[in-house]
Protein backbone atom coordinates (compact mmCIF):
# COMPACT_ATOMS: atom_id res chain seq x y z
CA UNK A 1 0.00 0.00 0.00
CA UNK A 2 1.31 3.59 -0.36
CA UNK A 3 -0.63 7.06 -0.98
CA UNK A 4 -0.81 6.79 -4.43
CA UNK A 5 -3.03 4.02 -3.86
CA UNK A 6 -5.50 6.04 -1.71
CA UNK A 7 -8.21 6.44 -4.19
CA UNK A 8 -8.57 3.31 -4.76
CA UNK A 9 -9.66 2.57 -1.29
CA UNK A 10 -13.73 2.09 -0.45
CA UNK A 11 -15.56 3.01 2.66
CA UNK A 12 -18.13 5.33 4.10
CA UNK A 13 -18.05 5.49 8.12
CA UNK A 14 -20.62 7.48 10.47
CA UNK A 15 -19.19 8.08 13.91
CA UNK A 16 -20.11 10.89 16.56
CA UNK A 17 -17.69 12.31 19.70
CA UNK A 18 -17.40 10.56 22.46
CA UNK A 19 -14.49 11.91 24.42
CA UNK A 20 -12.38 15.23 24.16
CA UNK A 21 -9.07 15.15 25.81
CA UNK A 22 -6.65 17.66 25.85
CA UNK A 23 -3.84 15.27 26.09
CA UNK A 24 -0.49 18.23 25.57
CA UNK A 25 0.00 22.09 25.41
CA UNK A 26 -0.60 21.67 21.65
CA UNK A 27 -2.86 18.14 20.85
CA UNK A 28 -6.48 17.25 21.77
CA UNK A 29 -7.55 13.69 21.48
CA UNK A 30 -10.62 12.90 20.07
CA UNK A 31 -12.44 9.33 20.73
CA UNK A 32 -15.11 8.93 18.41
CA UNK A 33 -17.47 6.03 18.17
CA UNK A 34 -20.36 4.04 16.06
CA UNK A 35 -21.14 1.13 15.11
CA UNK A 36 -19.90 2.05 11.83
CA UNK A 37 -16.29 1.44 13.27
CA UNK A 38 -16.77 -2.51 14.13
CA UNK A 39 -15.98 -2.73 10.92
CA UNK A 40 -13.32 -0.01 9.89
CA UNK A 41 -10.47 -2.09 8.26
CA UNK A 42 -7.75 -2.59 9.81
CA UNK A 43 -4.37 -1.04 7.56
CA UNK A 44 -2.44 -0.31 10.61
CA UNK A 45 0.45 2.23 10.75
CA UNK A 46 -0.01 5.27 9.38
CA UNK A 47 -3.52 4.88 8.58
CA UNK A 48 -5.41 7.96 7.62
CA UNK A 49 -8.91 8.86 6.48
CA UNK A 50 -10.33 11.82 4.83
CA UNK A 51 -12.54 13.39 7.99
CA UNK A 52 -15.97 14.58 7.58
CA UNK A 53 -17.53 17.73 9.39
CA UNK A 54 -20.23 19.42 9.19
CA UNK A 55 -19.79 22.93 9.15
CA UNK A 56 -23.27 24.84 9.19
CA UNK A 57 -26.17 24.88 11.43
CA UNK A 58 -28.75 22.23 11.07
CA UNK A 59 -28.66 18.47 10.02
CA UNK A 60 -26.75 17.20 7.49
CA UNK A 61 -27.02 13.37 5.90
CA UNK A 62 -23.73 12.65 6.18
CA UNK A 63 -24.43 9.05 4.23
CA UNK A 64 -25.03 10.65 1.54
CA UNK A 65 -20.91 11.40 1.39
CA UNK A 66 -19.39 9.32 -1.76
CA UNK A 67 -17.54 6.21 0.04
CA UNK A 68 -14.62 6.96 -2.21
CA UNK A 69 -12.09 10.19 -2.17
CA UNK A 70 -10.87 9.53 -5.83
CA UNK A 71 -10.97 11.57 -8.71
CA UNK A 72 -15.02 10.66 -9.61
CA UNK A 73 -15.70 10.41 -5.40
CA UNK A 74 -14.16 14.24 -5.47
CA UNK A 75 -16.07 15.29 -8.26
CA UNK A 76 -19.41 13.49 -6.75
CA UNK A 77 -18.64 15.48 -3.91
CA UNK A 78 -18.26 18.90 -5.29
CA UNK A 79 -21.63 18.94 -7.07
CA UNK A 80 -23.97 17.30 -4.71
CA UNK A 81 -24.17 20.62 -2.40
CA UNK A 82 -22.78 18.72 -0.09
CA UNK A 83 -19.64 20.60 -0.60
CA UNK A 84 -20.99 23.95 0.69
CA UNK A 85 -22.12 21.93 4.26
CA UNK A 86 -19.29 19.72 4.73
CA UNK A 87 -15.75 19.92 5.15
CA UNK A 88 -13.11 17.36 4.44
CA UNK A 89 -9.17 17.38 5.91
CA UNK A 90 -6.87 14.19 6.10
CA UNK A 91 -6.36 12.38 10.02
CA UNK A 92 -4.46 9.86 10.89
CA UNK A 93 -6.13 6.72 12.95
CA UNK A 94 -3.93 6.91 16.63
CA UNK A 95 -5.89 4.04 17.98
CA UNK A 96 -8.90 1.80 16.97
CA UNK A 97 -10.51 -0.55 19.09
CA UNK A 98 -12.98 -2.50 16.88
CA UNK A 99 -14.45 -4.15 19.65
CA UNK A 100 -16.28 -1.01 21.05
CA UNK A 101 -16.43 0.58 17.52
CA UNK A 102 -13.83 3.62 18.93
CA UNK A 103 -11.24 5.52 16.74
CA UNK A 104 -8.65 8.06 18.61
CA UNK A 105 -7.75 10.88 16.61
CA UNK A 106 -4.83 13.27 18.09
CA UNK A 107 -5.64 16.83 16.51
CA UNK A 108 -2.54 19.28 16.20
CA UNK A 109 -4.41 22.47 18.09
CA UNK A 110 -3.16 25.09 15.74
CA UNK A 111 -4.98 27.86 16.98
CA UNK A 112 -8.33 29.10 15.43
CA UNK A 113 -7.04 29.30 11.62
CA UNK A 114 -9.23 26.19 9.82
CA UNK A 115 -11.99 23.88 9.52
CA UNK A 116 -10.61 21.22 11.71
CA UNK A 117 -8.26 22.11 14.23
CA UNK A 118 -10.64 24.57 15.81
CA UNK A 119 -13.23 22.08 15.64
CA UNK A 120 -11.56 19.39 17.54
CA UNK A 121 -10.55 21.94 20.19
CA UNK A 122 -14.31 22.82 20.77
CA UNK A 123 -16.24 19.80 19.78
CA UNK A 124 -18.53 18.20 22.10
CA UNK A 125 -19.92 14.25 22.91
CA UNK A 126 -22.46 13.90 20.11
CA UNK A 127 -21.26 15.78 17.34
CA UNK A 128 -21.10 14.35 13.87
CA UNK A 129 -19.04 12.94 11.34
CA UNK A 130 -17.79 10.65 8.75
CA UNK A 131 -14.46 8.74 7.64
CA UNK A 132 -13.85 7.76 4.35
CA UNK A 133 -11.18 4.93 4.60
CA UNK A 134 -7.72 6.10 3.09
CA UNK A 135 -5.84 3.01 3.47
CA UNK A 136 -2.21 4.03 4.47
CA UNK A 137 1.02 5.30 3.16
CA UNK A 138 3.40 3.26 5.01
CA UNK A 139 5.02 -0.10 3.39
CA UNK A 140 7.27 -2.13 5.68
CA UNK A 141 10.46 -1.86 4.17
CA UNK A 142 12.91 -5.17 4.19
CA UNK A 143 14.11 -6.13 7.38
CA UNK A 144 17.58 -5.49 6.77
CA UNK A 145 16.90 -2.18 5.93
CA UNK A 146 17.61 0.93 7.89
CA UNK A 147 14.34 2.83 7.86
CA UNK A 148 14.15 6.37 8.47
CA UNK A 149 10.96 8.51 9.68
CA UNK A 150 11.16 11.94 9.93
CA UNK A 151 8.02 14.60 10.35
CA UNK A 152 6.73 17.40 12.49
CA UNK A 153 4.10 17.33 15.33
CA UNK A 154 1.28 16.94 12.59
CA UNK A 155 2.95 13.68 11.91
CA UNK A 156 3.49 12.11 15.25
CA UNK A 157 0.39 9.97 15.35
CA UNK A 158 1.49 8.29 12.00
CA UNK A 159 4.92 7.75 12.76
CA UNK A 160 4.07 6.65 16.70
CA UNK A 161 1.88 3.83 14.26
CA UNK A 162 4.38 3.11 12.55
CA UNK A 163 6.60 2.28 15.31
CA UNK A 164 4.08 0.55 16.86
CA UNK A 165 3.28 -1.95 14.11
CA UNK A 166 6.64 -2.35 12.48
CA UNK A 167 8.30 -5.69 13.10
CA UNK A 168 10.42 -5.90 16.44
CA UNK A 169 13.24 -6.62 14.40
CA UNK A 170 13.52 -3.45 12.69
CA UNK A 171 16.32 -0.78 12.87
CA UNK A 172 16.27 2.52 11.94
CA UNK A 173 15.74 6.23 13.82
CA UNK A 174 12.99 8.39 14.22
CA UNK A 175 13.20 12.60 13.98
CA UNK A 176 10.08 13.57 15.48
CA UNK A 177 9.41 17.90 16.18
CA UNK A 178 7.19 18.53 18.39
CA UNK A 179 6.39 22.58 19.37
CA UNK A 180 7.36 21.68 23.07
CA UNK A 181 8.77 18.80 24.62
CA UNK A 182 5.65 18.33 26.68
CA UNK A 183 4.08 17.66 23.09
CA UNK A 184 5.95 14.07 23.04
CA UNK A 185 3.93 11.24 23.77
CA UNK A 186 4.82 7.74 24.84
CA UNK A 187 6.76 5.21 21.84
CA UNK A 188 6.21 1.82 21.85
CA UNK A 189 9.31 1.10 19.37
CA UNK A 190 11.94 -1.68 17.90
CA UNK A 191 14.94 -2.09 20.37
CA UNK A 192 16.53 -1.33 17.65
CA UNK A 193 14.88 1.94 16.72
CA UNK A 194 16.46 5.47 18.26
CA UNK A 195 13.60 7.91 18.61
CA UNK A 196 14.97 11.67 18.41
CA UNK A 197 12.39 14.30 19.47
CA UNK A 198 12.84 17.96 18.07
CA UNK A 199 11.91 20.52 20.42
CA UNK A 200 10.86 23.36 18.57
CA UNK A 201 10.56 25.61 21.48
CA UNK A 202 14.56 25.54 21.99
CA UNK A 203 14.49 27.72 18.71
CA UNK A 204 11.55 28.68 17.38
CA UNK A 205 11.09 28.71 13.52
CA UNK A 206 8.88 27.38 10.67
CA UNK A 207 7.40 24.06 11.74
CA UNK A 208 9.22 21.48 10.67
CA UNK A 209 12.65 23.59 9.86
CA UNK A 210 13.89 22.03 12.49
CA UNK A 211 13.36 18.10 11.48
CA UNK A 212 15.06 19.44 8.68
CA UNK A 213 18.60 20.98 10.13
CA UNK A 214 18.70 17.59 12.35
CA UNK A 215 18.14 15.50 9.07
CA UNK A 216 20.59 17.48 7.13
CA UNK A 217 23.06 17.00 10.04
CA UNK A 218 22.51 13.44 9.70
CA UNK A 219 25.48 10.79 8.52
CA UNK A 220 23.13 8.37 6.69
CA UNK A 221 23.76 5.30 6.60
CA UNK A 222 24.81 4.14 2.50
CA UNK A 223 21.95 3.07 0.02
CA UNK A 224 20.33 0.61 -0.86
CA UNK A 225 19.65 -1.10 2.52
CA UNK A 226 17.87 2.16 3.53
CA UNK A 227 14.27 3.40 3.29
CA UNK A 228 12.54 6.67 4.18
CA UNK A 229 9.46 7.61 5.04
CA UNK A 230 8.69 12.13 5.52
CA UNK A 231 5.36 13.69 6.55
CA UNK A 232 4.57 17.41 7.68
CA UNK A 233 4.80 20.50 6.80
CA UNK A 234 5.56 20.63 2.59
CA UNK A 235 8.48 22.60 3.03
CA UNK A 236 10.44 19.60 5.52
CA UNK A 237 9.51 16.91 3.28
CA UNK A 238 10.52 18.12 -0.03
CA UNK A 239 13.49 19.55 1.73
CA UNK A 240 14.39 16.25 3.28
CA UNK A 241 13.35 14.29 0.13
CA UNK A 242 15.92 16.33 -2.08
CA UNK A 243 18.61 16.00 1.02
CA UNK A 244 18.28 12.10 0.51
CA UNK A 245 18.12 11.91 -3.34
CA UNK A 246 21.29 13.93 -3.35
CA UNK A 247 22.93 11.57 -0.59
CA UNK A 248 22.21 8.67 -3.39
CA UNK A 249 19.05 7.36 -2.39
CA UNK A 250 16.61 5.96 -4.45
CA UNK A 251 13.74 8.02 -5.15
CA UNK A 252 11.54 4.64 -4.80
CA UNK A 253 12.61 4.29 -1.11
CA UNK A 254 11.22 7.29 0.16
CA UNK A 255 7.45 7.62 0.95
CA UNK A 256 6.92 11.00 1.33
CA UNK A 257 3.51 13.05 1.71
CA UNK A 258 3.58 17.28 2.91
CA UNK A 259 0.22 17.20 5.08
CA UNK A 260 0.26 20.86 5.06
CA UNK A 261 1.51 24.40 4.47
CA UNK A 262 2.89 27.26 7.00
CA UNK A 263 0.38 30.32 5.29
CA UNK A 264 -1.42 28.20 3.50
CA UNK A 265 -5.18 28.71 2.62
CA UNK A 266 -8.20 27.32 4.46
C1 LIG B 1 -2.34 11.58 5.28
C2 LIG B 1 -2.47 12.73 6.28
C3 LIG B 1 -2.63 12.45 7.63
C4 LIG B 1 -2.71 13.49 8.57
N1 LIG B 1 -2.89 13.19 9.89
C5 LIG B 1 -2.98 14.19 10.81
C6 LIG B 1 -3.21 13.91 12.19
O1 LIG B 1 -3.41 12.75 12.60
N2 LIG B 1 -3.26 14.96 13.06
C7 LIG B 1 -3.10 16.26 12.64
O2 LIG B 1 -3.17 17.17 13.46
N3 LIG B 1 -2.91 16.55 11.32
C8 LIG B 1 -2.86 15.56 10.41
N4 LIG B 1 -2.69 15.85 9.09
C9 LIG B 1 -2.53 17.25 8.70
C10 LIG B 1 -3.89 17.97 8.56
O3 LIG B 1 -4.64 17.37 7.52
C11 LIG B 1 -3.62 19.45 8.23
O4 LIG B 1 -2.90 20.05 9.27
C12 LIG B 1 -4.88 20.22 7.91
O5 LIG B 1 -4.47 21.39 7.24
C13 LIG B 1 -5.69 20.60 9.14
O6 LIG B 1 -6.87 21.22 8.69
P1 LIG B 1 -7.48 22.55 9.36
O7 LIG B 1 -8.87 22.66 8.88
O8 LIG B 1 -7.22 22.53 10.84
O9 LIG B 1 -6.58 23.71 8.77
P2 LIG B 1 -6.59 24.29 7.27
O10 LIG B 1 -7.92 24.89 6.93
O11 LIG B 1 -6.08 23.26 6.33
O12 LIG B 1 -5.50 25.46 7.37
C14 LIG B 1 -5.79 26.67 8.10
C15 LIG B 1 -4.49 27.35 8.50
O13 LIG B 1 -3.89 26.56 9.53
C16 LIG B 1 -2.54 26.25 9.19
N5 LIG B 1 -2.28 24.87 9.63
C17 LIG B 1 -2.84 23.72 9.17
N6 LIG B 1 -2.34 22.65 9.82
C18 LIG B 1 -1.45 23.15 10.71
C19 LIG B 1 -0.61 22.53 11.67
N7 LIG B 1 -0.57 21.20 11.87
N8 LIG B 1 0.17 23.33 12.43
C20 LIG B 1 0.17 24.68 12.27
N9 LIG B 1 -0.62 25.33 11.36
C21 LIG B 1 -1.41 24.55 10.60
C22 LIG B 1 -2.46 26.38 7.65
O14 LIG B 1 -1.16 26.74 7.25
C23 LIG B 1 -3.48 27.48 7.36
O15 LIG B 1 -2.87 28.74 7.47
C24 LIG B 1 -2.62 14.84 8.14
C25 LIG B 1 -2.48 15.10 6.75
C26 LIG B 1 -2.39 14.06 5.83
C27 LIG B 1 -2.24 14.37 4.37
Amino acid sequence: MSFKEASKQRGLYLATVARNLRLSPHFVRLTVQGEDLERLPRHGYDQWFRLCLPTGDGPVDLNALPDQFGLAGYLKFKSSGLAQRVAVRNYTVRQHRPEVGEVDIDFVAHGDRGVAGPWAQRAQVGDQLALIDQGRGFSPAGESDFQLLVGDESAQPAILGILRDLPRAAQGLALIEVPEAADAQPVEAPEGFEVRWIDRSQSPARPGQAALAELRGLSLPDPPAVSAYLAGEQALVTGGRRHLVAAGWPKSKIEFVGYWRAGGAT
